[in-house]
């Protein structure tokens, strides 16, 4: 159904997360550390990346800024994995460029839903992005 990266360095949340992803159906990617889901990221192509924030050296919303900075990976929507649920973690997120999060430990109904709704969105943002690119290719041709 759809490529999804899982950048996660708890090897039994990364587990847990790609039984769910593949029991839905996606292909899974997986990264153990930042550097290495940038790298995947960029020549992969995943539809939806899940990122830990957690992570050793560089931490998650850095990878993502990184990723949203980047020509070749900023439509990529990114699912923030978080065990953090203090108020002002949300905004933090957010600001980094997160398209959503996942609160660990992960309730399986709410993570496969949470999936299925960043999927569908990120189709319905790539219909009007291609019209809007068909326009100007015309303009430029008078
Ligand atoms: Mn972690």
């Amino acid at each position: 159904m759809a490529k999804i990266l899982v950048v996660e360095d708890n090897p039994a949340n990364l587990a847990l997360a790609t039984f769910l992803l593949q029991s839905a159906g996606h292909a899974v990617l997986s990264a153990n550390d930042a550097e290495a889901g940038l790298t995947l990221a960029r020549e992969l192509q995943p539809a939806l990346i899940l990122m830990d924030i957690q992570l050793p050296g560089m931490d998650g919303l850095k990878a993502t800024a990184l990723l949203k900075r980047d020509q070749a990976t900023r439509t990529i929507r990114v699912i923030a994995l978080t065990a953090l649920a203090m108020s002002g973690d949300e905004e933090r997120i957010r600001a980094a460029g997160c398209d959503g999060y996942i609160a660990k430990p992960f309730a399986y109904r709410e993570f496969l839903a949470t999936i299925a709704a960043q999927l569908a969105s990120a189709d319905s943002a790539r219909l009007p992005a291609t019209a809007v690119a068909a326009a100007p290719r015309s303009s430029l041709v008078r």
